[in-house]
């Protein structure tokens, strides 16, 4: 009898590393510079707010092997039309040679239909307000059930501070600043925040575990799901 169950026990420890096996899947977050963003789930290859024009606006270059290295049919998603931002010239001929789609706040009604295209995947869009931009939006990625926030330019909290449980916040520092003035609790809001579109004279400092500063290109963020 106790042998018996000895095998038993073999067999659910085999069949918990096999289910651990699959649960090494994850959401891979690179950060390519500004708010530009290459997010896959080894399926779907979406880019945010990239290509952007490089250098524009004295924010961050690029190298052009990044426009290389782009991958076939790709997603662009961009918040709005801003030169650190987009790239209509690069972006177009970018989906014209790889099959991409193209969706800014233009188009935001395309880019809701992606959530019956791709796989486990949701987008939902906020129109926020940026100055000197006549559309701009704030999207909620739901993908593989991990929530992903990207801010944009926004200057205003209000949207995201109507939000809660996302897992991965992607804001600007003005954003964070905004919400501390206006008393908004982002510990309830997100799990963790990624601070982007640092520029090169800003200098920010950071003790809070919970928020990390893209200030080195390429970095990884890891989402497993
Ligand atoms: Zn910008």
């Amino acid at each position: 009898m106790i042998r018996i169950l000895k095998i038993f026990g073999l067999l659910t420890l085999i069949c918990y590393s096999i289910s651990g096996f699959s649960q090494t899947s994850e959401i891979n977050i690179r950060f390519i510079g500004n708010c530009g963003l290459y997010m896959t789930d080894g399926t779907s290859n979406i880019y945010i707010d990239f290509p952007y024009k490089s250098g524009a606006h004295n924010y961050m270059e690029y190298d052009l092997s990044e426009l290389d290295s782009v991958k076939s049919k790709p997603i662009f998603i961009y918040t709005h039309k801003h030169s650190d931002h987009f790239s209509g010239r690069l972006v177009k001929k970018l989906a014209k040679r790889l099959d991409g789609k193209v969706y800014t706040p233009r188009n935001v009604k395309e880019l809701l239909k992606l959530n019956n295209e791709l796989a486990d995947f949701k987008i939902e869009a906020f129109e926020t307000k940026h100055q000197f931009s006549i559309n701009h939006y704030s999207y909620l990625l739901t993908w593989h059930n991990k929530k992903i926030f990207i801010s944009g330019d926004t200057e205003h909290a209000e949207t995201i501070a109507s939000l809660k449980e996302i897992d991965w916040a992607f804001v600007p520092a003005w954003l964070l600043m905004d919400a501390n003035e206006k008393g908004v609790k982002l510990g309830v809001i997100s799990k963790m925040f990624a601070v982007y579109h640092i520029g090169p004279d800003d200098n920010i400092t950071n003790e809070d575990p919970k928020i990390i500063l893209l200030n080195k290109q390429g970095e990884i963020i890891k989402i497993p799901y």
